[in-house]
């Protein structure tokens, strides 16, 4: 694909210049840095100026205290990095601070100047970011709309050199799931490349948990995929998987990766943990999904049925002052349930918002079903 031979240009470039980096693995121990190969060096680099990070006596309290570029990339870092690319099944990946700043970050940098994104007008406002970031033109086609995004690619994607079509996985606010099978189609047809972001589906939807790319079975077909650590992994920090070109660029170009610092060990850590169980969490991801049919099935009046499997259900109640009184209310009773208000959704659509965990037993969904059908 063209967009990626780009990447190599400009990684060939780089390696002319001797300016290409990549990331080594590096052990901070008090003011001593050890290397991969068990070299003893005295840390001039950390930003740990008070030695707060490293005297800490529990390594565990311990922050990463450089960038992963400058001695924040840890052998942890690493396997984290590796046990990702191998569940997503690419080539490679990378870790970011958050899902923000790897969603964010990707876009602005793998979209340049002279080329186009088409985006999904609900995504999340990491990748709307991305794209006023960017220096590609950016153009907003209506939400999960393939005739509309099929007339705009035919009419404008000749003009510009890459393309690439940016969505959620699962959106956010709505728990729908994005129409991979028709915008992978669409990408091929058009020589795009795809990138998803699949926060809310990573470790939920799928056989493995492996997202909505492994649920509608395009996971090949997918250029780039983006997640966080933070929601159903229960840890933190962000992730790209794609294939090694496009990873050794971000690690090249990438400012929101490059310029903060690295995840904590013991953060990355946590989330190797969550990522080890999640092939073993079959039953949990089976629980959440039928707590999500039997409240939609019992919510039908007032909630979309489409995407019955999606633990988040919005409530679409219209006028903001209606979801804060409805949350209020639910409050009262001993649930919380968040209003979602303009403008993290459309003018309009004020709702409240259900999210399912394996957690809730069924009596909490039956009272909760129960509370809701007495105040909506
Ligand atoms: C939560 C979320 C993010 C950001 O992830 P963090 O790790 O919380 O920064 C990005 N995209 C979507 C769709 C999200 O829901």
């Amino acid at each position: 694909m063209r967009a990626f031979d780009d990447f190599d240009g400009e990684i060939n470039r780089l390696k002319t210049l001797g300016r290409l980096r990549s990331l080594t693995p590096r052990r901070a121990e008090g003011i001593y840095l050890y290397t991969d190969h068990g070299e003893r060096l005295c840390n001039f680099s950390s930003n740990d100026y008070l030695g707060f990070a490293s005297r800490h006596c529990d390594p565990d309290r311990q922050g990463a205290g450089a960038s992963a570029l400058v001695s924040g990339w840890t052998e942890l870092h690493q396997s984290l990095a590796d046990d990702l690319a191998g569940f997503e099944q690419m080539e490679a990946s990378c870790l970011f601070p958050s899902g923000y700043a790897a969603c964010s970050g990707t876009v602005a940098t793998l979209a340049r100047e002279g080329d186009i994104i088409f985006s999904d007008a609900l995504n999340h406002a990491s990748l709307i970011d991305g794209c006023r970031l960017s220096r590609a033109t950016c153009v907003v086609y209506p939400h999960r709309d393939m005739p509309a995004l099929r007339a705009l690619l035919g009419e404008q994607r000749r003009r510009y050199r890459n393309a690439w079509l940016v969505t959620d996985g699962v959106f956010s606010m709505d728990g729908h799931v994005a129409p991979l099978v028709q915008i992978c189609d669409l990408a091929e047809e058009f020589d795009a490349s795809v990138i998803v972001d699949e926060a809310h589906a990573t470790g939920v939807l799928g056989d493995r948990g492996a997202g909505v790319a492994e649920l509608l079975g395009v996971k090949h077909r997918v250029d780039v995929i983006i997640g966080t650590l933070s929601k159903a992994l229960g840890a933190h920090g962000g992730f790209v998987a794609s294939n090694s070109q496009v990873v050794r660029y971000l690690i090249n170009r990438c400012r929101s990766l490059i310029y903060s610092t690295a995840l904590p060990p013991v953060v990355v850590d946590a989330a190797r943990a969550s990522l080890n169980r999640i092939a073993t969490t079959a039953a949990d991801r089976q629980r959440v999904k039928s707590l999500a049919r039997s409240v939609r099935a019992k919510l039908e009046q007032v909630v979309s049925v489409h995407e019955m499997d999606v633990p988040i259900i919005p409530v679409i109640v219209g006028a903001d002052n209606q979801a804060t009184c409805l949350a209020e209310k639910l409050r009262k009773h001993g649930f919380f349930v968040p209003a979602i208000r303009p403008p993290t959704v459309p003018e309009g659509t004020a709702r409240l918002r259900i999210s399912l965990s394996a957690l809730h037993t069924d009596q909490m969904i039956e009272d909760l079903i129960r509370c809701m059908q007495k105040v909506l």
